[in-house]
């Protein structure tokens, strides 16, 4: 039987664009261009080589956002994943983790699945939180923060490097992991792949599709609220320390100033 593996893929907003809030204290998605976050790329690759070493097996990538995630399903696809789902509705702006983990939860049950693959964490919110909430909300295992992942007759083995241990997990399947930026390059995408991914399925769905009630997700169902936001101030010219004989005084001063030393 075909090995089942759903990847979960976010859209980010380009950290290299300038990023702000909204009035409602949301990310404001509108003024700024999105991508496939760098860190589901890996996870990508490693579904990739999975499928690589697998008999049979198929490769569905899923993202929940706005209409404009579609951009990151399309470039997983590119890369060969073999089809999509985008859950994309408007009640679920404000959305967080938690609402995240449900819908994704509810996306994953319907499309079927021996093994789901998350990023370490996305490069918007940073939580490293979702592989997680998911395994508890699909009552399955959790491998996090894997370097080095394979599937073997049933059952997902990796490699997890901490600061003081290296550890070798595995679990049976169904389960879930996320792979780190060390698990291995991610492919470029070829030509032959973009022009692939265009004829690639993608399933749209929306909140009722997946039983969903609107108040279980947006503002309203989140279970954690900003309160306040400030921006960061613009960053000031430097002081440039001439060095004419007092040089070495002058940068002392200047780092006792600052209180460094
Ligand atoms: C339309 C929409 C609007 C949102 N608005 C807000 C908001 O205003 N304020 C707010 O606090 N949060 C908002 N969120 C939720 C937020 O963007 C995060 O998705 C959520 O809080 C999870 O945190 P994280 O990104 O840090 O996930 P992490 O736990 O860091 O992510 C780990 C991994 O989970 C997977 N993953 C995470 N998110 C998604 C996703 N959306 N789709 C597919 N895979 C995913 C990826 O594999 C990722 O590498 C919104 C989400 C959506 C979909």
């Amino acid at each position: 039987m075909s090995l089942r593996i759903v990847v979960c893929v976010k859209y980010v907003p380009d950290a290299t664009g300038d990023r702000h809030f909204a009035e409602d204290l949301t990310v404001d998605r509108d003024d700024v261009d999105g991508l496939l976050s760098e860190l589901d790329e890996y996870a990508v690759e490693q579904a990739l080589q999975i499928k690589e070493a697998a008999d049979d097996a198929e490769i569905t990538v899923l993202t929940v956002g706005p209409e404009d995630a579609n951009d990151a399903l399309r470039k997983a696809l590119s890369m060969g994943a073999d089809k999509g789902v985008h859950v994309e509705d408007e009640d679920l702006h404000g959305t967080d983790a938690v609402g995240t983990s449900l819908v994704l939860a509810k996306a994953i049950e319907k499309t079927g699945y021996d093994l789901v693959v998350c990023g370490m964490a996305s490069t918007d919110g940073t939580m490293g939180v979702l592989p997680a909430m998911l395994a508890e909300r699909l009552g399955v295992p959790q491998v996090t923060q894997l370097s080095e992942v394979s599937v073997e007759g049933g059952v997902v083995k990796g490699r997890r490097d901490g600061d003081t241990a290296t550890e070798q997990l595995e679990a049976s399947l169904p389960a879930v992991v996320s792979v780190t930026d060390q698990s291995g390059e991610a492919r470029y995408p070829s030509f032959k792949g973009i022009m692939a991914a265009k004829k690639k399925p993608v399933e749209s769905l929306e909140l009722d599709d997946l039983d969903i009630d609107a108040d279980e997700v947006g503002l309203e169902g989140a279970w954690t609220k900003v309160e306040d936001a400030t921006e960061r101030p613009a960053r000031t010219a430097g002081t440039i320390v001439k060095d004419e004989g007092e040089g070495a005084k002058q940068l002392a001063e200047f780092l006792a100033g600052q209180k460094f030393i």
